[in-house]
């Protein structure tokens, strides 16, 4: 059966298969989700189906209080964090959760991912940021949708669009992007970024972090106004 949502269906089920081909999961962990912003409505992976079976009917259409508007599968049970995401941070088209193993390690550690060098000031101008630990209140009431606030909050002066990722302490990370496509990028670089910082804290647990004239450099050339920097 058709419905108006067939297209948004199938960008989620395509960058959520993107999962598990970059090797940020094993059996059904993380989750993709595509906004349509027009019709405040976003389409996320089902909960418990494994990606192989994934299909795009199989994608839940949410609003943006979590409601299911059509489906017929459980929505993600992640999916308040979603809404609160796209509800707080306007621009944003796609958000990625996963339980990839070296930025969760940095959750886990409650450790912000330090700027070390130019792979991620490509990206980012800032650390990854870490939020609090979640409280036992918190944890007791709204689960997802405090994980939801906690993130928000850790953004209060930051800026979203600057930063389209953050480490959930003792959780994970989500990111986001103007599109799912991009969010799962922002997930495979965030990946990547703690992979080569845990690394580098191996070697030299003193390091610093990056120069700020390298930072800026880095970074304005791939996203300034007078960015010229392109791979
Ligand atoms: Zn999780």
């Amino acid at each position: 059966m058709r419905s108006s949502y067939d297209e948004l269906k199938e960008e989620a089920w395509r960058a959520n298969l993107e999962i598990p081909r970059r090797g940020l999961t094993i059996y059904t962990f993380g989750n993709v989700s595509a906004l349509d912003a027009g019709q405040a409505v976003f389409a996320i992976k089902p909960s418990g189906v494994s990606y192989d079976k994934l299909t795009t009917t199989d994608m839940v259409i949410v609003d943006l209080d979590a409601r299911v508007v059509e489906g017929t599968l459980r929505p993600s049970s992640d999916t308040k964090t979603h809404a609160a995401l796209y509800r707080a941070f306007s621009g944003i088209g796609g958000i990625v959760h996963t339980h990839s193993t070296y930025a969760t390690a940095w959750a886990q550690a409650c450790l912000p991912i330090p700027l070390l060098g130019t792979t991620h000031a490509d990206h980012l101008a800032e650390d990854v940021p870490c939020t609090e630990m979640m409280t036992a209140e918190a944890v007791q009431g709204d689960y997802e949708a405090e994980t939801g606030k906690q993130i928000v909050d850790c953004f209060h002066t930051r800026d979203p669009r600057e930063i389209p990722m953050v480490l959930v302490a003792g959780h994970g990370p989500f990111t986001w992007g103007n599109t799912a496509e991009k969010a799962v990028y922002h997930a495979v670089v965030l990946e990547e970024l703690a992979k080569m910082a845990s690394i580098t804290r191996t070697l030299n647990p003193r390091v610093g972090r990056l120069p700020d004239y390298l930072v800026r450099k880095h970074f304005a050339r791939k996203h300034g106004k007078n960015s010229y920097y392109g791979q």
